[in-house]
């Protein structure tokens, strides 16, 4: 049996390919039948080919999505036949199976790391997959496979108190998430850098908060804390001079380019600012997803997919529409 997914064949090629589903798993290995996927900025640069040399081309792509298990390796005790997963790139545990590789129809091979989610269906390794407790919703699940988890961790690492003035840069899926998750902490004073001003008037009204489209607008040294949801290079090196001396801190989320490197002042540092990601552990996920799922199903977050779901034929076209800012995630629906 033959199922379908997409493939990156070089730079900015995408094509859908039939791949032969796989009748015996390795150890780690889980079948999932993928139900819902999404894509961010980290796999645009991943097809852009901004993330440095691919040695895996060509490849399969995704690592946020849904699905059902459908298959387990022998010996398999943490999962069974029919659960419910959520699948990321966030680790939870020891990465028993690196990848799969597939054939396709035409007996090509199509390699695949421990998480890929742009497929009908997918060999993913265990410790990429995490039960979800229920179905209710489960497409907007998706976003518990990146943006979520990556700034839900922001909470677990650092103790940001519900007076701490917070300004947020980039008002996308990284952004969003966090000021999601801020505010049904009971933060108030949040701040938003947004260049876009159709969607920064839509943000500030749909969060109530305030908002700025220039750092020219705001008042610098005047915040506990910014999170730097970007990936702009230029906006990571502006980003100490809106915390304050002494105390202030940025922390910094969204992913730049491979080979760039950054002007950063280091006088930041010397006048006590602190700047640091959002893990600051290897990443095990391991007992935090079942927290972060109770506080996602509080979360109003219809809201990232503008009622648009692409079909996975449709994949460049989702692509372009993420990239012009159509959408803030694309949902792809697989089957
Ligand atoms: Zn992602």
């Amino acid at each position: 049996m033959y199922f379908q997914a997409a493939v990156l064949e070089k730079k900015n090629t995408i094509r859908i390919k039939k791949l032969k589903k796989p009748t015996n798993l390795n150890k780690g290995q889980i079948l999932v039948k993928i139900l819902y996927s999404s894509i961010c900025h980290t796999q645009l640069q991943e097809i852009e080919m901004k993330r440095g040399k691919d040695n895996y081309i060509p490849h399969c792509l995704g690592h946020e999505g849904v699905g059902i298990i459908n298959k387990i390796y022998k010996n398999c005790k943490k999962f069974k036949v029919g659960d419910k997963v959520c699948l990321t790139w966030v680790k939870s545990g020891k990465t028993l199976s690196k990848g799969n590789i597939y054939l396709d129809n035409k007996g090509k091979k199509i390699n695949s790391g421990p998480v890929h989610t742009l497929n009908e269906y997918a060999v993913v390794d265990e410790s990429r997959i995490y039960k979800l407790s229920n179905i209710n919703n489960i497409r907007n699940k998706v976003l518990l496979g990146c943006a979520m988890p990556t700034t839900f961790n922001i909470f677990l690492e650092n103790k940001i108190k519900k007076n701490t003035k917070i300004c947020v840069l980039g008002g996308g899926g990284l952004g969003l998430s966090f000021i999601l998750i801020a505010q049904h902490m009971g933060i108030n004073q949040i701040y938003l850098l947004e260049k876009n001003k159709n969607k920064l008037k839509f943000l500030k009204n749909k969060f109530k908060i305030s908002g700025f489209n220039s750092f020219q607008q705001i008042e610098k040294e005047s915040f506990d804390l910014v999170v730097e949801c970007t990936g702009n290079l230029k906006v990571f090196e502006k980003s100490p001079e809106l915390v304050k001396k002494f105390g202030g801190k940025v922390i910094v989320v969204g992913n730049y380019d491979k080979k760039l490197f950054s002007k950063l002042d280091p006088w930041h540092i010397i006048e006590g600012k602190t700047l640091k990601g959002a893990w600051t552990h290897e990443i095990s996920f391991k007992n935090k997803f079942k927290k972060l799922e109770n506080i996602f199903k509080k979360l109003k977050t219809s809201f990232y997919f503008s009622n648009k779901v692409y079909k996975l034929n449709d994949i460049n076209k989702a692509i372009n529409d993420f990239k012009s800012g159509k959408v803030i995630r694309p949902l792809i629906k697989m089957i």
